[in-house]
């Protein structure tokens, strides 16, 4: 498969698509900084809509509430503003959420959620006019292949049930949560599932997207991976 990098010229807009758990955050995150990018990972905006249903005790298969919902959220990422292990501050309707939208009821409901051909419509209309004014990292499930399939340059990342669920072990770990290794795997899977087999936007792999297994890899390796694909490759990290 072949990078769609305009010759001399760096991308402007990368898309990051993969599966749950596969490294796209912190891999995004540092590649955006070096870049001075922004990174936006949108499946904070479906975890957004999913605990507001929820919070609003409508019911996640409500497709018609759901999807007005979605029409109507506000949703706001800005720079950290507690030293508490956050990458970014996750805003809804100006009130910080960060945590709650990675909530194990977020999880359980987030596929379904997003499945919804409304529910997609509102996030990526709003993901395009972000995007439109370039310089920017996007992650998520069908960055590629349907929000911004004229992407410079598109990265796969995929890696192993196994070693996704056993990464996102160690993460909730740090957070002192209780959820087991095989919860997680369970979870996973299930939202694998969803994602890919769904009617609208499912995961997969765009044509010309570069596919970067990272079972192996650390975060800072894959980054520069990445930045190795660039016509004039940025000098490493020193
Ligand atoms: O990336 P993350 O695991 O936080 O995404 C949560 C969920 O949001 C995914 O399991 C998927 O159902 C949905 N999602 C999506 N399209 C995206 C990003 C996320 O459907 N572009």
């Amino acid at each position: 498969m072949q990078a769609n990098v305009t010759s001399g010229a760096l991308p402007l807009t990368i898309a990051i698509d993969g599966p749950a758990a596969g490294g796209k955050t912190t891999v995004g995150a540092m590649l955006a900084k070096r870049l001075g990018y922004l990174c936006l990972d949108t499946g904070i905006m479906y975890r957004a809509v999913t605990w507001q249903a929820l919070n609003e005790g409508l019911a996640p298969e409500d497709e018609p509430a759901v999807t007005l919902l979605a029409e109507s959220i506000e949703i706001d990422v800005k720079p950290a503003s507690k030293d508490d292990g956050r990458a970014f501050d996750v805003l809804i309707d100006s009130e910080d959420h960060t945590w709650d939208i990675r909530l194990p009821e977020v999880n359980q409901n987030v596929s379904l959620v997003s499945s919804y051909l409304g529910v997609r419509r509102a996030m990526t209309l709003q993901q395009r006019k972000i995007a439109a004014r370039g310089r920017i990292v996007m992650l998520g499930r069908d960055i590629g292949t349907v929000v911004l399939p004229d992407a410079d340059l598109k990265i796969y990342l995929d890696a192993s049930l196994e070693v996704r669920a056993r990464r996102r072990f160690e993460e909730e770990n740090q957070h002192g949560t209780t959820i087991t290794y095989a919860e997680i795997l369970t979870s996973l899977r299930r939202r694998d599932e969803i994602d890919s087999s769904r009617q609208h936007a499912p995961l997969k792999i765009a044509e010309d997207a570069v596919v970067i297994n990272t079972d192996a890899l650390t975060a800072a390796q894959v980054v520069d991976k990445i930045i190795s694909l660039f016509p004039h490759p940025l000098s490493p990290i020193p």
